[in-house]
């Protein structure tokens, strides 16, 4: 299968630099698959998992906010929030998880819903990540 650069960078710097056959990754309208040759494009990211494919093996991640870009067969993504399903700190997630539904439950108002909803969304993805990387 042909191969693709990707970089994925990060506020605390470059996450991933390397050659990989597939990219799939959740932007603000559905799942995106990315090969090689893939037509230039660029979309916000929402909050879930990726998945990137190299040497034909397969390893998933936790995404959260930014931008995905392709441009002659180069492929950047720059996101808030980005961990490895090795980096996950699952018992941290879990905590996350319970503690935002918890707010939710407890209806504060609805700017603090939101954000409340994101960090719920964050939770979830890090533990789907987390377990399809077992
Ligand atoms: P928490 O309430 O546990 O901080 P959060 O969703 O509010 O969760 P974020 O603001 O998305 O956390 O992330 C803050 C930083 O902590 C980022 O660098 C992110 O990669 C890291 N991080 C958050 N949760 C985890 C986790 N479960 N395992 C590993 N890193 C995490």
């Amino acid at each position: 299968m042909k191969n693709f650069s990707l970089k994925i960078a990060t506020p605390d710097g470059l996450v991933f630099d390397g050659e990989v056959e597939s990219l799939l990754i959740r932007t603000t309208e559905g799942d995106v698959e990315i090969l090689a040759g893939h037509a230039d494009f660029l979309s916000a990211l929402g909050i879930g998992r990726a998945r990137i494919t190299a040497n034909g093996e397969k390893r998933f991640a936790a995404v959260s906010g930014g931008f995905v870009s392709v441009r002659k067969n180069e492929v950047n993504v720059v996101c808030t929030t980005f961990e490895f399903s090795d980096e996950i700190d699952i018992n941290r997630a879990k905590l996350a998880k319970e503690r935002a539904e918890d707010a939710i439950k407890s209806k504060k108002d609805s700017n603090a819903e939101a954000l409340l909803k994101a960090k719920l969304s964050r939770a979830l993805a890090r533990i789907s990540a987390w377990e399809l990387g077992k």
